[in-house]
């Protein structure tokens, strides 16, 4: 059975040391979130997962979730009462406006307990994760009504959320989208058409669950100008806050699925539902964005949690696994063999993932700053810029975390040998439930695109030159300083990359825009190693004046080191494959596929 002890004191380092999270005070509920508070949160968070949400990891999957003839859903054993914790601790809405009933802290520290939950079983952690994505598209986009109406049910967990894109047809091109609303004489609109794929559509861990649903107002024009969105809610809730009979919305089936068994995926069929807009109409896409972005950094979460976690027990196998011996000579003669932790090619495999690991998780910490700068700040400027750097990192988290978790996962599975691939182990599991964050959310192949196509062309590049500007002047400041130096000086190399792609882009994919499309991919996880190295330089910055005395802090500054010389050179490959321009890989015709 695989173990997991969640990384509170990294966590903590990162807030306290590398972002100086004291400096954000003035923020709104920033105030409330002293260094013991925070510190007492993530530890009680910490504790939660490791004691009450990994050990039903492995029953998720095993288990799975079942429908019953009555269309009701049973989740896996022991969820029920792990989620009744999870209510009653409060944790669905720490970073939710007190006016609703949470505790307005920052979101910074939902992302960082979220890491843990995910970590711990990532099936269970979809379902408050998706109710708080919904929370944040209501908060932006419903009515004060709506608003008072669903939110402070949905802050406590007795009620979760959904978010209800996918049709058979439709993924990628919601334009395509059929659902069809139809409006009502009272102000309300009746939801007809089928959605798959819905992750905790139905269940049984709460009294009911919100729906958030795309549909096409009958008349509205074609494509994705015509899409509005809906709040459908599974029980009618009358205007007391009272639940009533139940709408016209039930779960058709399950999927059978790769991974994430714990988790109900649902075809939802919507037979003349009874919903109400949210936001303006044909909008709908602008005000769902609000949740695919909360969700996008959520996934991203999930690909950096499963890593962790996977680290965490190849690390103790590598230590435990006695074979050969080092072939620097024999390190533990008492032994019959050396541990494989020995064994350069294994180090490789731990090193890489814990670069990842402590990297991402920098990475994440530092988006859900700007995110809350974005939300919270009272100043133009500073608001505009932190949305700029959100909007840029979130497809790199999603696309980039998630693609390196999954590998991460394999590499971790591959330390154990064939005992890996032996469901008992727990590896596995690991390896499937890390394969779907690459694709739900958009496709990993999407975000490259948004990324290309939108984020780094959008005002004029106003975000990317902010983003490469901001790294630019950090080498520029810590070039001088001879102890940064095998940080700040790759860093450079890496960022000039990204900057020759980003020009290259500019002049060769105007006119021929498959150029863009086929260096899209290179172009994301470029972006990524850039941030993450940009990230390794500040944690060897916080580092570098405890690393005499403090173990933890020498180690930072020796996995640093290791992403600089073996990972961040991979730039340099991006590139050269993004010059190398679409001619090869669009030359075929289609047929020859
Ligand atoms: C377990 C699971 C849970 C899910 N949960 C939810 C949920 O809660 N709510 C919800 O609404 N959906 C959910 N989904 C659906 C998921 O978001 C979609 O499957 C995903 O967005 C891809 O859409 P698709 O499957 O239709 O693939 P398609 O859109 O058909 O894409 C197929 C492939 O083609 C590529 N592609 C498509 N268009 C383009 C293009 N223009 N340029 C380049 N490449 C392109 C894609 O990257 C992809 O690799 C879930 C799916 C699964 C499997």
């Amino acid at each position: 059975m695989p173990t997991y002890k969640a990384p509170v004191d990294d966590a903590l380092f990162l807030l306290n040391d590398v972002f100086h999270f004291e400096r954000y005070g003035n923020l709104p509920g920033f105030a409330d979130a002293s260094p013991d508070i925070v510190e007492a949160v993530l530890r009680e968070a910490g504790k939660f997962s490791e004691e009450v949400v990994a050990p039903l990891n492995r029953i998720g999957d095993t288990e799975g979730c079942t429908r019953k003839a009555d269309g009701s859903v049973a989740t896996p054993t022991g969820f029920k009462d792990a989620y009744r914790q999870m209510v009653e601790g409060g944790w669905i809405g720490i970073s939710v406006p007190a006016e609703f009933g949470g505790q307005g802290l920052p979101a910074t520290m939902t992302s960082i307990v979220n890491e843990f939950l995910c970590s711990a079983n990532v099936s269970f952690a979809m379902y408050p994760g998706l109710t708080q994505g919904a929370i944040a598209a209501l908060l932006a986009h419903a009515s004060p009504e709506l608003q008072a109406k669903y939110l402070p049910k949905m802050t406590e967990g007795t009620w979760t959320g959904t978010m209800n894109l996918t049709e058979p047809h439709c993924g990628t091109d919601l334009g395509l989208l059929r659902t069809k609303a139809v409006k009502q004489a009272d102000g309300s609109y009746k939801i007809t058409g089928t959605k798959i794929f819905i992750s905790a559509g139905e269940h049984d861990l709460a009294e009911n669950i919100i729906h958030l649903v795309l549909a096409r107002i009958e008349g509205a024009p074609a494509g994705t100008h015509g899409i509005s969105l809906f709040i459908v809610p599974k029980i009618m809730v009358g205007d007391d806050g009272a639940l009533g009979a139940r709408n016209g919305v039930s779960c058709g089936s399950l999927e059978e699925k790769m991974g994430i068994h714990g988790n109900a995926t649902c075809v939802m069929n919507y037979d003349g539902a009874t919903g109400w807009l949210i936001g303006e109409e044909n909008r709908g896409l602008n005000a769902m964005f609000v949740m695919m972005n909360e969700a996008r950094l959520g996934v991203g979460i999930q690909g950096l949690a499963l890593s962790e976690v996977a680290y965490q027990n190849a690390a103790i196998y590598a230590k435990e696994r006695l074979q050969g011996r080092a072939i620097s000579g024999v390190k533990y003669p008492d032994k019959p063999a050396d541990p494989i932790v020995v064994h350069p090619d294994v180090r490789r495999a731990l090193m890489t993932i814990r670069a990842i690991n402590e990297g991402g998780r920098a990475l994440v910490i530092w988006a859900s700053l700007q995110g809350d700068v974005a939300r919270r700040s009272g100043n133009d400027k500073e608001r505009q810029s932190a949305d700029d750097h959100m909007g840029l990192l979130t497809p790199v988290i999603k696309g980039v975390l998630t693609d390196l978790g999954f590998a991460n996962t394999v590499m971790a599975q591959q330390v154990y040998g064939g005992h890996g691939y032996i469901a008992e182990q727990g590896m596995e599991q690991f390896v499937r439930d890390a394969r779907i964050p690459m694709i739900y959310e958009g496709a990993n192949g999407i975000q490259a695109l948004d990324l290309v196509g939108r984020k780094i062309c959008k005002d004029g590049g106003r975000a990317l030159m902010a983003f490469l500007g901001e790294v630019g002047a950090y080498v520029k400041d810590k070039s001088a300083n001879e102890k940064m130096k095998p940080y700040v000086t790759p860093l450079g190399v890496a960022a000039g990359h990204l900057q020759q792609a980003s020009m290259w882009f500019m002049q060769n994919a105007m006119a021929k825009p498959d150029n863009a499309g086929a260096g899209a991919y290179d172009y994301m996880h470029m972006f990524g190693l850039v941030a993450l190295g940009y990230m390794w330089a500040r944690i060897a910055e916080a580092a570098l004046p405890k690393a005499d005395r403090d173990a933890t802090m020498k180690n930072k500054l020796i996995t640093g080191r290791f992403f600089m010389e073996r990972m961040l050179p991979e730039t340099a490959a991006h590139l050269a494959r993004i010059q190398a321009g679409a001619d090869s890989m669009m030359a075929m015709a289609d047929d020859a596929f």
